[in-house]
């Protein structure tokens, strides 16, 4: 995609760009997650030493208010004191075992214990190994081959489920990616989000062939774009008809906008569900769970094959398990407010400044688009003016705001997000919103 930078870098980061340069020789384009490298907005990515609360500190010793949270799992702020307390705990008494532990078991109770249809969980390492193998087993189940995925959903790199893929695949224009063969790929249907005429239509067309569809509870990954009232419920029902199974990826929403994730808030209940980032703390864990009868085809239960040697780590369970108790109610109620203040205090910049925008809600997860028609799918979503959202990123990041390096993401907050952090947000956002309004494409 081409870029054009709006704004000038009035500040520099010698540092970061140094150890950039470095990176770059050794690491293909210099990160190791496409999005971080800021070829959407352009400039030098920021190399992060430390974070405390609702702030980061990169290598030149610059603080940022956070609004990434590390894409979602950093729902109590960095380096919470109980969270660090259960790493150190655990990690000195030894780092991968092998075998089966106890943090398993607890982390794999609380998820149950919060989520009514999650019977049985399987613990993986990522996001990406949750709806690889939620896909898998849902094939193995039904014995079909066929999987529904919306266009502008991200489910992780999952060859098959690399088409239309959202954020990351949509910042590099990239219609699919080379090196998914025709087989891999063959067997996905993708269809616009929010269009339940199309996913009964493609039923239709694949009578007996469809093993699921899988959507995220509620899409963050084109923005946030949340499905239409009925939307899920149609879903559910349309498999339910048509015996292939519903997977509902919360791998984002899960555990973050509510106690129980997105379901939580539209209580549709589906046959399985993937999750990962809040679960793990900051550390890599992840998982898929749902209907005990189609767990039970997993092995060693059952024929369908799925390990890991690091699933269900101890460290990353301990961090998980820390952080899961720590997310009460009052937790949630926090975070909710102080997304509501964020985003009151961006739409009145907008506003002010006269600058066409929306900004679209699912829970405490928020994301603005530079237009101010309503973005129900991935082909409304990418009718946005982005090159405002350049000027507009680059005029916070000068400020001390740190914002997801895309238009296409959603902003994440914290329970740390405290009255000085917001404060520093608000001092920023007048001249943010006036770089917006004075971008030009
Ligand atoms: N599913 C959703 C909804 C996601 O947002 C992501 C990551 O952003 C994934 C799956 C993949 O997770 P991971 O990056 O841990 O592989």
């Amino acid at each position: 995609m081409q870029v054009r930078i709006t704004v000038s870098f009035p500040y520099e980061a010698p540092v970061s760009q140094s150890l950039f340069d470095r990176a770059s020789v050794v690491t293909p384009g210099g990160v190791n997650s496409p999005v971080r490298a800021f070829r959407a907005v352009g400039g030098t990515p920021r190399f992060m030493v430390s974070g405390t609360g609702p702030y980061l500190t990169d290598a030149d010793g610059r603080e940022y208010v956070d609004l990434v949270c590390s894409w979602g799992p950093m729902i109590l702020g960095h380096a919470h004191p109980e969270v660090i307390a259960a790493v150190q705990e655990t990690v000195a008494r030894g780092t991968s075992f092998g075998t089966p532990g106890a943090g398993e078991v607890e982390l794999a109770e609380e998820i149950v214990a919060r989520i009514a249809p999650v019977e049985q969980v399987r613990l993986v390492s990522s996001g990406t190994e949750a709806t690889m193998s939620a896909i898998r087993l849902a094939r193995g189940f039904t014995g079909r081959a066929k999987v529904i995925k919306f266009a502008g959903c991200y489910h992780g790199h999952v060859d098959a489920l690399l088409a239309a893929a959202g954020s990351g695949v949509a910042t590099f224009g990239l219609p699919d990616t080379p090196g998914v063969t025709g087989a891999q790929a063959g067997d996905t249907i993708v269809l616009p989000y929010n269009d339940l005429a199309a996913v009964r239509a493609a039923f239709a067309a694949h009578e007996g062939e469809i093993a699921c569809v899988i959507t995220e509870a509620s899409p963050g990954n084109m923005g946030v774009v949340p499905p239409l009232p009925g939307f899920n419920q149609g879903l559910a029902d349309l498999c339910a008809e048509n015996g292939a199974l519903y997977i509902s990826d919360e791998v984002m929403t899960g555990f973050r906008v509510s106690k129980a994730g997105w379901y939580g808030i539209d209580g549709v209940r589906p046959d399985l569900m993937t999750f990962g980032k809040v679960m793990g703390g900051g550390f890599p864990a992840a998982a898929f769970g749902g209907r005990a009868d189609v767990m039970a085809h997993l092995a060693p239960a059952g024929p369908v094959y799925q390990a890991g040697t690091l699933s269900g780590n101890p460290i990353a369970t301990a961090a998980g398990v820390a952080q899961l108790r720590l997310l009460d109610d009052a937790a949630y109620e926090k975070v909710d407010a102080v997304s509501a203040e964020v985003r009151g205090l961006v739409t009145e910049a907008l506003a002010k400044e006269g600058v066409a925008h929306r900004l679209q809600v699912a829970g405490n997860m928020f994301s603005v688009f530079f237009t101010d028609a309503e973005v129900t799918d991935y082909e409304t979503a990418k009718t946005q003016e982005s090159f405002r959202f350049t000027a507009f990123f680059h005029s916070m990041l000068a400020q001390g705001v740190y914002l997801p390096p895309s238009a296409f993401e959603s902003w994440f907050v914290s329970t740390a997000h405290d009255t000085a952090a917001v404060e520093r947000i608000a001092a920023a956002l007048p001249a943010a919103a006036r770089a917006a309004a004075g971008a030009t494409a």
